[in-house]
């Protein structure tokens, strides 16, 4: 039988549906929006493929009532949204797409890393408010210069690393904290591995690219956040809940930091009336780390070759649970 495969979107491009189409029969949710609870749970009941993205929530639930899936293919790095272990646990492999993003998450880092700084996003909106009237005067707008100045990284992977090669153009000093240290990294990229606190103490701009674990909820929290020089940057294209958002919001509105640029949120799409927006050291972003053209095209494409290695009864290049065959051997 030709397997069936569930494509949660309809704006995954023609050419990853094109890369499933040979072996699989496909439905595409045709809705301009994420499939409900409710026919989630419908579609997945009758596929043994799913190309689903970070806001499908695929828990136990899902997986209980699809009884002929063999593979979720996550077309994001971060798979926070699947339940790793009950997929494990019921012989389903999970694949992400690691790799093809990394740069252009990175750029985008960098990018928020001088807008904060440099204030340009307020400064836009500075002119467009017709608040400026004095062509030119010393002191309007200032921000903080990135040159020189100490850049701390919590999780050096392949994001994290990305961005260390991208500020030694800035002469900035590097510190990084992960829970596994990279000394080949250390020796070629000049970095130099401290603790979490002594990261949060002595950086002027703090990055975050950790992926969302039980171990890294709320892991900048107040107490964190307390560390930080008041001048201080906080910088965010991981996952909104590595960070307690109220504390951030308390730091920021009480200015202990200097500011905030946030990618990513708690809880997304943000509400408008959230605090976070009517800081003006805050830019807030609507979680657009990987989005651009070329690699939104080329993550949807890795999703579906994965899917389509799965089906074959291959390996899928980005298996995130391997232990999966183990348990399947012990069956
Ligand atoms: P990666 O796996 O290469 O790197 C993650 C690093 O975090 C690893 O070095 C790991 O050892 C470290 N780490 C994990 N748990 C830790 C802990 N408890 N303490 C310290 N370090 C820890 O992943 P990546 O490709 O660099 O992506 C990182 C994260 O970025 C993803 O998990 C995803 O959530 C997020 N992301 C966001 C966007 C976006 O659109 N904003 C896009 C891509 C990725």
């Amino acid at each position: 039988m030709v397997p069936r495969v569930y494509v949660t979107s309809n704006e995954v491009p023609q050419s990853a549906l094109g890369i499933l189409k040979p072996v699989a029969q496909v439905r595409v949710n045709p809705r301009d929006k994420p499939p409900s609870r409710g026919e989630l749970l419908r579609e997945a009941a009758r596929v043994e493929g799913l190309l689903c993205l970070l806001t499908d929530r695929i828990d136990a639930r899902v997986m209980e009532r699809a009884k002929g899936l063999r593979v979720i293919g996550n077309m994001a790095v971060g798979y926070d949204n699947v339940e790793i272990d009950e997929a494990t646990n019921r012989g389903i492999m999970v694949t992400n797409t690691p790799g093809i993003l990394t740069e252009t998450v990175a750029d985008l880092t960098v990018g928020l890393m001088i807008a904060i700084a440099r204030r340009i996003v307020e400064a836009d909106r500075y002119v467009r408010r017709g608040r400026w009237k004095v062509r030119w005067s010393p002191m309007m707008m200032v921000g903080s210069d990135i040159t020189g100045k100490t850049l701390g990284i919590y999780g050096l992977g392949r994001i994290g690393l990305a961005v260390a090669k991208r500020v030694r153009g800035f002469g900035m000093k590097t510190v990084y904290y992960d829970n596994v240290r990279n000394q080949q990294a250390e020796r070629d990229h000049n970095l130099v591995f401290v603790t979490l606190d002594n990261l949060l103490e002595m950086s002027d701009f703090v990055t975050i690219h950790v992926p969302l674990t039980p171990e890294t909820r709320h892991s900048i929290g107040q107490k964190e956040l307390g560390l930080m020089k008041r001048s201080s940057f906080l910088i965010n294209t991981s996952r909104g809940a590595v960070v307690d958002e109220k504390a951030l919001y308390s730091a920021l509105a009480d200015k202990r930091l200097a500011g905030a640029a946030l990618d990513v949120f708690e809880k997304e799409p943000l509400a408008r009336d959230n605090p976070l927006t009517r800081l003006e050291n805050a830019i807030l972003l609507p979680h657009i780390g990987s989005a651009s053209a070329e690699t939104r095209v080329a993550m949807a494409e890795l999703a579906a070759r994965n899917i389509v290695a799965a089906l074959r009864g291959e390996t899928p290049p980005n298996l995130v649970n391997k232990q999966v065959f183990r348990l399947k051997c012990v069956r």
